[in-house]
């Protein structure tokens, strides 16, 4: 079954799953090879699948955006109250913004080690995938910060984390100073 999505624009431009993300020539030319790998990465597990399908539908658009200059790996603000207040209106487009920073990880190099089992930085950028597109998956639903203590949060997190093969990274305040803010 092939599957054609269209919710996640990277540079601008939607990435089409099939079901591995299919990059266009401005994704190739304007985003980090790290950023890339870590999407296909993401998406190729149960949970990165799961979230991808549930936002594939119309009335979302999530818009990835680099800053190397973020201080964090990722960060997923939250989006303003009438766009939560409208998770059940089917017919309004919900828009959420993610912003990565694929070479967070590599000026970390030599300073405090980050506590996780990831190690080339498409693993890194893989876990930042999941840690801000679980954000959203939950602001999709109508859900506001805080997350983290959530039960649902965390028990969704540990699932895709293991996927990724990092069962013991975490995403919860502590860490969230260290790889990503929301
Ligand atoms: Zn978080």
């Amino acid at each position: 079954m092939i599957h054609v999505l269209f919710a996640i624009l990277l540079a601008g431009e939607p990435v089409r799953f099939d079901p591995a993300p299919q990059f266009t020539l401005r994704q190739l030319r304007h985003t980090a090879a790290a950023t890339r790998a870590g999407l296909a990465r993401w998406a190729a597990t149960e949970h990165g699948r799961l979230i991808i399908n549930a936002l594939a539908a119309k009335e979302y658009d999530v818009m990835v955006l680099e800053d190397d200059a973020d201080r964090s790996a990722g960060n997923a603000p939250q989006p303003g109250l009438a766009t939560l207040a409208s998770a059940g209106d089917h017919a309004k487009v919900k828009s959420y913004v993610v912003v990565l920073n694929p070479t967070f990880f590599g000026d970390a190099k030599g300073m405090t080690p980050l506590p996780t089992e990831a190690g080339t930085k498409a693993e890194l950028m893989s876990a930042a995938w999941a840690a801000e597109m679980l954000h959203v998956y939950f602001y999709a639903q109508g859900i506001s910060l805080p997350h983290h203590a959530r039960r649902d949060f965390q028990e969704t997190w540990r699932a895709m984390a293991t996927e990724l093969g990092f069962p013991a990274m975490r995403h919860d305040d502590e860490e969230e100073a260290a790889c990503w803010s929301h």
